[in-house]
């Protein structure tokens, strides 16, 4: 069959009752996003068919859309809410910025890599996420021209939590970003803004993920200053 053509509804709903809810995903809006966005869309097409697997894909360029409960518990952790304005730092595939948008207002979402920030547009525009702009930039400094935002998601690992980033939070505003000492684990942190200066710190476990590489990230690919 055309995988164009393959209805993949039972995947996704099956993915969200295994991956998901088993797991002790319990945000119910979250659960609803994961149900609605089609994961399909955002897979390069060789890898269509498993879309739903519970593991991280390859998207091209060395980089991965994240597997869906890691976005799902990041999604949770950052407790969106509906008209929350939202950025998202590490587009790939556009799939994550595409579940934000389905909970919030609205979404910007920053990538490095020109090839892959154009992609991901596509396939957003193609599902209609017309709430969500991607932007090609260092996510690493945030997006000063759109800040403050409830909340910022981070979906690579730092060396440290960036300044920028926590500056461009509002008050009570949340991030989530994976930090850690090497390139490849990190703990996934979240930062809560209390007042203009004080910030509190959670961390939600450990976790892989791909560099977050720039001016308050690591210099290069490798993972070094
Ligand atoms: N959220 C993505 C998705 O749903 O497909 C998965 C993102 S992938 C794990 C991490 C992405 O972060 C890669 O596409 C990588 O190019 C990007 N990235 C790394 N450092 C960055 C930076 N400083 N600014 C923007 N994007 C960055």
């Amino acid at each position: 069959m055309n995988p164009e053509c393959k209805d993949f509804s039972k995947f996704r709903a099956a993915m969200v009752e295994l991956q998901l809810k088993r797991r002790g995903v319990k945000s119910a809006v979250v659960l609803a996003a994961m149900g609605k966005v089609r994961r399909e869309a955002f897979v390069p097409r060789a890898f269509r068919d498993v879309a739903y697997d519970d593991r991280p894909l390859d998207i091209g360029l060395g980089q991965t859309i994240s597997q869906p409960l890691v976005v799902a518990m990041m999604a949770e952790a950052l407790e969106v809410k509906d008209g929350d304005k939202i950025l998202e730092v590490g587009t790939g595939s556009g799939y994550a910025a595409a579940v934000l948008g389905e909970i919030g207002g609205e979404v910007f979402s920053i990538e490095r890599h020109r090839a892959l920030a154009e992609k991901a547009r596509a396939a957003l525009k193609a599902e209609g996420c017309d709430n969500v702009h991607v932007v090609v930039g260092d996510g690493s400094l945030g997006l000063a021209a759109e800040a403050p935002f409830d909340a910022i998601l981070v979906t690579a690992g730092g060396p440290n939590v960036p300044e920028s980033l926590k500056q461009q939070l509002k008050i009570g505003g949340r991030l989530v970003i994976p930090v850690g000492g090497t390139r490849s684990f990190q703990d996934l942190l979240k930062i809560t803004r209390n007042s203009e200066t004080e910030f509190t710190e959670e961390n939600l476990g450990g976790v892989r993920f791909v560099p977050l590489v720039g001016e308050e990230g690591w210099k290069d690919d490798s993972g070094n200053f």
